[in-house]
């Protein structure tokens, strides 16, 4: 059986929505999958490995893959810049694997201009009150770095609308079934579910309410 062409999927959702899990997970469950690794200009958090949930880079570095055109993407994000490395996300693709972006949605407009095919799928969250429970769980940061996160999180949230999927995460194990639903369709429906959308416009209208 000739095996379909890889897939290029980008996973956007504001910071706590926990994309980098539903990316892991999906990746430990086939062998076909990959989580492309970014490099950015941030420091390192507690827990974190160089090479493994980034390559982490200084700001001269980063300023010579730019340079040099080694960035499928990359972007400002939170004052710090991230980046896609072509020549990593072209090896895992050469190796039949559907490879999973897990980056921001500046990032995933600029990846599907260059790739008509890419899938853009944005997690929601479920509540206001989960996801910022969830954000400040985690401990990594500092109360400003919050802030600043949340105030990004409502522009971010809003263009998720102009993504092709939407999923609400709820259900790690739901969420991981439907993302690998969509990967292994053969032609993959084009909509966005009306629930999801309705979702994301309520909670939008809540969070700017309770953030700004
Ligand atoms: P964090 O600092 O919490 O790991 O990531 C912050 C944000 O940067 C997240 O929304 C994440 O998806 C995004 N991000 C991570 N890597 C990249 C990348 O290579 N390119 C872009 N555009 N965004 C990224």
């Amino acid at each position: 059986m000739n095996k379909r062409e890889s897939r290029l999927i980008v996973v956007s959702a504001p910071s706590g929505v926990g994309k980098s899990t539903v990316c892991g997970r999906l990746r430990a469950l086939h062998d076909d999958v990959a989580v492309s690794i970014s490099y950015t200009t941030r420091d390192l958090r507690g827990g974190e490995r160089d090479g493994v949930h980034y390559h982490f880079v200084d700001d001269a570095r980063f300023d010579a893959m730019i340079a040099s055109n080694s960035f499928l993407e990359w972007a400002p994000v939170h004052a710090r810049r991230y980046g896609t490395g072509r020549q990593d996300c072209e090896s895992l693709l050469a190796e039949g694997k559907d490879v999973l972006f897990d980056i921001d949605v500046q990032g995933g407009a600029q990846i599907k201009a260059q790739r008509e095919d890419a899938m853009l799928v944005f997690l929601v969250p479920p509540t206001v009150s989960e996801w910022v429970r969830r954000l400040r769980d985690r401990g990594t940061d500092a109360e400003d770095v919050i802030a600043l996160r949340l105030r990004n999180a409502i522009a971010e949230m809003e263009q998720g609308k102009t993504y092709e999927y939407l999923l609400i995460n709820d259900d790690l194990a739901a969420v991981v079934r439907e993302l690998d639903e969509l990967r292994q369709a053969e032609q993959p429906r084009k909509r966005k579910t009306s629930g999801s959308m309705k979702h994301l416009e309520e909670l939008l209208a809540k969070a700017r309410l309770e953030l700004t």
